[in-house]
């Protein structure tokens, strides 16, 4: 049986690769053994003959989305200086442009056949983002017709999200769409910011705050930039080099802050340099900001919330996030129940309910190895470290 479905994805990726001359400059050997061990995985969630990568495979990166017509790479890392007035000449040479650095998730939207799919970082669709995007890129068809080289990058952020628990100050409710690039398929280049604008401004999208142009000889403007993020409580700016290249993020001491105070209750779950990345991050941006680390402010607010959260795991809750989030269709919402289900995320739904056009649902993530991490200690339990 095993071999029977296996052989049956075989095939139906050999179908895909004699179609598509992107995917045949690796060898068949190459995406046959990719398969045997589940680098590259059939697409769920669409009746086309879709695959994603879920690890890197020959210089595709992880999340790239292989299809009949179409190869969509996975969006590129962008390194992270920690300091501008070093960082930024030490990378940039020529003008470059600060865009705002949008706290949210990220989605590339590409057409393929007659569907427009909106897939996460990892190469999964997105249920929540195919289904909205009409709300906020009414004239995504319009675009895919005139340009259907590009694929349209894009963070969505808000407090209606149903993945992340942290959004751009200036959003109250739902989500909004913000597109940060434009990527030309198949080669993955992004476009450079200019020649972007002008097409974003063009199709009417919603996009982060720009500004600049800024040269690396004069920083006073940028620096002054990011104290006005930080007071504004903004995340920080993805720096785009006038030509395209290179990129390189940056962000404001307070979005450190709010990264720690978020995750103190998940803390099981992240990786253990989480909160070290961030403390470290957060001191050389206020030193390099504002002359100093900052005094009392900072540990006020990471521990903001902390005793209730205490209180209720040691009264025996188990540690969760609940979401309150918008569709336009059930289908989507049901469609993202599947998606947590295969990402193996344990969600109970504690509401639904009609709210104008929209089905308005409110759902709880529940953590159990942070769960595990906390219950043990305040259980009393000894640990040897
Ligand atoms: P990595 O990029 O190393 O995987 P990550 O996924 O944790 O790191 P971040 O460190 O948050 O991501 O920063 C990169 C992400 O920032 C991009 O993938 C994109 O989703 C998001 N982003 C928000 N605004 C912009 C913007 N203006 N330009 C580019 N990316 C942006």
């Amino acid at each position: 049986m095993e071999a029977e479905r296996f052989e049956a994805l075989r095939r139906r990726f050999a179908s895909l690769y004699a179609r598509n001359p992107e995917v045949r400059k690796v060898p068949l050997e190459v995406w046959e053994s990719a398969l045997a061990e589940a680098r590259v995985v059939p697409l769920l969630g669409t009746e086309a003959n879709l695959f994603r990568l879920r690890r890197d495979v020959r210089g595709f990166p992880e999340g790239t989305i292989l299809g009949e017509e179409i190869l969509v790479p996975g969006f590129p890392h962008i390194p992270r200086i920690f300091r501008l007035s070093t960082g930024v000449p030490r990378y940039f040479s020529e003008a470059f442009f600060a865009e705002e650095k949008i706290e949210g998730y990220n989605v590339r939207l590409f057409r393929t056949g007659r569907e427009i799919l909106a897939v996460t970082r990892r190469g999964f669709i997105c249920p929540f983002a195919t289904d909205r995007w009409p709300d906020f890129l009414p004239r995504l068809s319009e675009f895919f017709e005139d340009h259907p080289e590009l694929a349209v990058c894009c963070e969505v952020a808000g407090p209606g999200n149903p993945f992340v628990g942290e959004w751009p100050p200036y959003i109250k409710e739902d989500v909004r769409f913000f597109v940060f690039d434009l990527m030309r398929l198949p080669e993955g280049h992004l476009l450079p910011p200019e020649e972007k604008y002008a097409l974003l401004e063009a199709y009417g999208f919603p996009a982060p705050e720009v500004s600049g142009p800024f040269w690396p000889g004069d920083l006073s403007p940028l620096l002054a930039l990011l104290r006005r993020y930080e007071a504004e409580g903004r995340e920080g700016v993805v720096l785009k080099g006038v030509s395209g290249r290179p990129y390189l993020k940056y962000v404001t001491p307070v979005s450190n802050l709010e990264d720690m105070r978020v995750v103190f209750p998940y803390l099981g779950e992240v990786p253990s340099q989480y909160l070290t990345h961030r403390l470290v991050r957060y001191i050389l941006s206020h030193w390099e900001l504002f002359g100093d680390v900052g005094s009392g402010e900072p540990v006020e607010r990471v521990f903001r919330g902390l005793r209730e959260f205490l209180e209720r795991v040691a009264q025996g809750e188990p540690v969760a996030e609940t979401f309150q989030v918008r569709f336009r269709t059930e289908r989507a919402f049901r469609a993202l129940l599947v998606h947590f289900r295969h990402a193996q995320v344990k969600v109970e739904v504690l509401k639904e309910k009609r709210r104008g056009e929209y089905l308005e649902v409110t759902f709880r993530k529940i953590y159990p190895r942070a769960t595990a991490f906390w219950r043990q200690k305040l259980e009393g339990f000894s640990v040897v470290d």
